[in-house]
């Protein structure tokens, strides 16, 4: 399985690209400048088209030519997938690497941060090996995942491209906050911050430590203890203040909501993706039309939670919530989904066992939706990566004559022009 290649190879002849992001490979393995993959069938999200026969030429990780076999330039290298299937790598725009199923509730207060780190290395390479090649980390302690971002971008273990939080921030004793324990061990989590202004500097904190985008916590949720899953918790005014940093600094905003009211305060306050949306009504699902939005229904974990989750220690209180919220979500799924909103892919990793995440697809589908864009284009235009992912198309790299440059790489002055491609 491990070759300089950068691609997976699935038993059916599925073939997902991966480029240029993550790697399966050794970071000194020699690797071919140009590299051609004769297609039987190449699926375009964008455009929702299968062509026959097609190769793909990359060169230096770059897509360079997509067209008819007939037509195609040679290249270094050849991959042959010309009796199976090829599509782009997968995106997960929810998910937690550095956790596991067996790691909720009580037992979670036993799992140090390291820990954290090590499980998420062992659950970056399974999820990888599902065809998940990029991989949006919402939510992790001790900034273990800032650590197995860093690992992957090295070279040093294989896993998908990552785009992580660091530890999400919440209001004293919310979703986001260690409820578990007495007052008298005075457990708090890391990301917790009341009011406009503590929660601004929570913001700085965390992308100081190196977080891609701000998680925070809008409504109680499933898994926590003693929160009711439809209540507000941030609120408006402290959205508002945490987008308004976050936006300055050049990172967006991903909000877990479930509460009806919770996710259209989160979209007013102009939150970049809402995470659950299970008890999600028509006004929201106009709303985040309206704001362009993407709402990450996780609809394929609530069959876990339910089967399983008693035995592998989930607290008896978020079985009950679960039964209570599960159907509904799934039900608002499939309106959203007819009624056009943007849709994203997220599965909640972690609740779940790593790897399972395209089990989601199947359940997506039983809900009567065609989920491979949210999967796909959708869920590459939420990270910022149009063009760059989640579709197979010749890249244009544009090269610009700038005054200044901003810190973020954006010319400062508006006498960018363009001197090639
Ligand atoms: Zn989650």
């Amino acid at each position: 399985m491990e070759s300089f290649l950068r691609f997976l190879f699935f038993p059916s002849f599925l073939l997902l690209l991966m480029l240029p992001c993550c790697s399966l490979f050794a970071a000194d393995q020699p690797r071919p400048s140009s590299l051609r993959i004769h297609c039987g069938s190449l699926l375009d999200p964008a455009s929702d088209t299968v062509s026959r026969d097609v190769v793909i030429l990359i060169e230096d990780g770059i897509v360079k030519q997509v067209g008819p076999a007939s037509q195609a330039s040679s290249g270094d290298a050849e991959v042959d997938v010309s009796h199976g299937f090829c599509l782009p790598g997968l995106i997960d725009v929810h998910d937690h690497l550095t956790s596991e199923p067996k790691d909720a509730g009580y037992q979670s207060l036993g799992v140090s941060f390291p820990r954290e780190a090590v499980t998420g290395a062992k659950n970056a390479r399974l999820t990888l090996l599902a065809g998940f090649t990029t991989v949006r980390n919402v939510g992790a302690g001790g900034y273990s995942d800032v650590a197995l971002r860093d690992d992957i971008n090295a070279g040093e273990i294989p896993g998908p491209r990552l785009f992580v939080s660091g530890p999400p921030l919440g209001i004293t004793g919310g979703h986001c906050d260690n409820d578990l324990l007495a007052p008298q061990f005075q457990a708090t989590s890391e990301g917790v911050a009341d009011g406009p202004w503590a929660a601004r500097r929570k913001v700085r904190e965390v992308i100081k430590y190196g977080a891609d985008l701000i998680k925070i916590c809008a409504s109680g949720g499933v898994l926590s203890k003693g929160d009711a899953v439809g209540t507000e918790q941030y609120t408006l005014e402290e959205m508002r203040a945490i987008v308004e940093e976050a936006h300055k600094l050049g990172r967006k905003v991903a909000a877990h909501a479930h509460g009806t009211q919770a996710i259209k305060d989160a979209i007013v306050a102009g939150i970049d993706s809402i995470e659950h949306s299970s008890l999600i009504d028509e006004e929201g699902i106009e709303l985040a039309k309206q704001h362009h939005t993407y709402l990450v229904f996780d609809i394929y974990n609530d069959t876990y939670i339910l089967n399983e989750g008693p035995k592998v220690g989930m607290l008896p209180e978020s079985i009950e919530k679960e039964k209570a919220t599960g159907k509904l979500l799934r039900a608002n799924f499939r309106k959203a989904y007819l009624a056009g909103a943007p849709l994203a892919f997220g599965t909640d990793g972690g609740v779940y066992p790593h790897g399972d995440n395209a089990k989601q697809f199947a359940t997506m589908v039983e809900w009567g939706a065609k989920p491979i864009d949210a999967a796909t284009v959708n869920a590459a235009s939420l990270l910022n990566l149009d063009g760059k992912a989640g579709t197979v198309k010749p890249r244009i790299i544009r090269r610009y004559h700038c005054g200044r440059i901003r810190p973020a790489g954006e010319c400062r002055r508006v006498v960018a022009r363009e001197i090639g491609r």
